[in-house]
């Protein structure tokens, strides 16, 4: 009976940091109320799935006592503040940390009854004060993130607000405040037009001292003027989108007090590569592990005896590492000393896991959202289908002699959107069992939103679709052009063009 009540439990982590020893508390809650898995999401938090019904309440109470919390992990707050997972040491990614956990507690709801219900603390007799939030508190969720222009892992324009941080003359030194960027999400309904995904959009520049009191400013003014009326238009991005980023600051300005300083001018966000071996800048290294569709399991004999899970605990326990999660859905071993490295990757090597050298770029990039079994909102696979889909996206590429070119790949089981699929080069969502509607036309830096190429592609047909279109990329691409801006280049009509009539509507 208990098998039609299994819960998910997020576990809030902001900036995805996780010291070692509340890794291997969460690895053992894995196995004693799970279904022995991990899942990295594509905001850096941890889930667990597969939680019975009776075993909701000590779990959370366990991931407690590590001093993590669930609370405000889902609901209609601010939700887990992502950034920068890069471990280097240096003032700008200590001010992105920093700043990431305060407007993390800072914008926490101030309710007790979390409390009350799952941690057994007493119950608060007076009215509950929630000063930013409000009695109802907000129409949606709110989602926040923090880059720095060279590290956009973050994909900070997806957010309702998005802050890239700005440097003075030190492009690593602590940053003197950030351009404030709101309106961005990926969420949308099918046959939906009123529905969309949206980059947020440049607001203002803010001094690092003032930056609580804009982000309030920012949700107080969401608040009030996001549409209570219809959930499935409820998000900033629409306010923004319907009443014109210059209305929008007009009214931010009356909640901050203050008039606005245009957004500065910062180099063009880029996407780094943050996997396999990395020095941090202390004399010491980090180890960017590929963890497919964030899914740190271990896979018996029947499905290629690879066993992820085993391996980090046996890192963790051996050599005391903390852990970065990344918005990619990958981990960051962090804080290896020189002489650890080869032991740690014999480790990864033993258990049979693939380091970021031996797959390729399209492999590496590639998100997938849980989707089937798991999600209730799926219609297609995510998660399950993301490898068989790389595998023929990747025999694509490699017959166009592209197996080496760096693509983003990303496959969502509905179009809620949550592995990004229209930030990137080739987005995968779901339309109804088995099939996809392929976007394409992204930047690999997560600058500028794909379009809807077709819209019913089925699962197994994906390589074969974009096969012609990596022929004329192979044979026609300008000099550093990358697969979605080649796609954005000819537009729709054109790409439409290059493929059979079998594989169109
Ligand atoms: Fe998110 Fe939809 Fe995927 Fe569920 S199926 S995880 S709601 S994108």
């Amino acid at each position: 009976e208990d098998k039609d009540w299994q819960f998910m439990a997020r576990v809030r982590l902001p900036g995805g940091r996780l010291t070692a020893a509340q890794y291997l508390v969460l690895d053992a809650l894995a196995d004693r109320y799970a279904d022995r898995t991990l899942r990295i999401t594509s905001r850096q938090a941890i889930q667990f799935h597969g939680i019975l019904r009776g075993n909701l309440k000590p779990a959370v109470a366990a991931i407690n006592h590590s001093l993590l919390t669930t609370f405000a992990a889902c609901g209609d707050v601010v939700r887990n503040v992502v950034t920068s997972p890069a471990p280097r040491r240096d003032a700008l990614h200590a001010a992105l940390e920093a700043d990431a956990r305060m407007l993390s507690s800072a914008l926490l709801p101030r309710t007790r009854s979390y409390h009350e219900i799952f941690l057994d603390e007493e119950p608060v007799v007076e009215p509950e004060e929630e000063p930013l939030y409000g009695r109802t508190y907000l129409p949606r969720k709110f989602k926040i993130a923090l880059a720095h222009p060279a590290d956009n892992t973050a994909d900070v324009l997806a957010n309702d607000l998005g802050l890239v941080a700005v440097t003075g003359e030190d492009p690593a030194g602590e940053p003197v405040g950030y351009n404030v960027h709101v309106g961005g999400g990926m969420g949308m309904t099918h046959n939906k037009p009123a529905t969309f995904p949206r980059l947020a959009t440049a607001l203002a520049y803010v001094a690092r001292a003032d930056l609580l009191r804009l982000a309030e400013a920012v949700i107080r003014f969401q608040r009030d003027n996001g549409d209570r009326t219809d959930r499935k238009r409820a998000r900033l991005k629409y306010v923004v989108h319907d009443r014109g980023i210059d209305w929008v600051r007009e009214q931010v300005e009356t909640y901050y007090g203050e008039p606005l300083q245009p957004p500065r001018p910062v180099p063009p966000l880029r996407m780094p590569e943050l996997l396999g071996w990395h020095e941090q800048g202390d004399g010491n290294w980090w180890l960017g592990v590929p963890v497919p569709a964030g899914r740190i399991v271990d896979h018996g004999p029947d499905q290629g005896e690879v066993r992820l899970r085993t391996a980090f605990r046996t890192i963790v326990e051996r050599f005391g590492l903390d852990l970065n999660l990344t918005p990619q859905q990958d981990a960051l071993l962090t804080g290896i000393a020189p002489g650890q490295r080869a032991a740690v990757e014999a480790v990864l090597r033993e258990h049979g896991v693939r380091l970021a050298e031996e797959i390729t770029p399209i492999a590496r990039w590639s998100l997938a959202c849980v989707a089937l079994p798991t999600c209730g909102q799926s219609l297609t696979e995510g998660e399950r289908a993301r490898a068989p889909m790389v595998a023929d996206v990747e025999a694509a590429l490699a017959r166009h002699g592209l197996e080496g070119e760096r693509i983003s790949f990303r496959v969502t089981g509905c179009p809620n959107g949550c592995a990004r699929p229209y930030q990137g080069d080739i987005g995968l969502v779901g339309r109804m069992p088995g099939h996809y509607v392929l976007y394409v036309g992204g930047d690999f830096a997560g600058t500028r939103m794909s379009f809807p190429l077709l819209d019913r592609v089925a699962q197994e047909r994906v390589g074969e679709t974009l096969e012609p279109l990596f022929a004329a990329w192979a044979g026609d691409r300008r000099e550093g052009e990358g697969f979605g801006d080649f796609c954005h280049r000819l537009g729709r009509d054109a790409l439409l063009a290059l493929l059979p009539a079998a594989l169109l509507p």
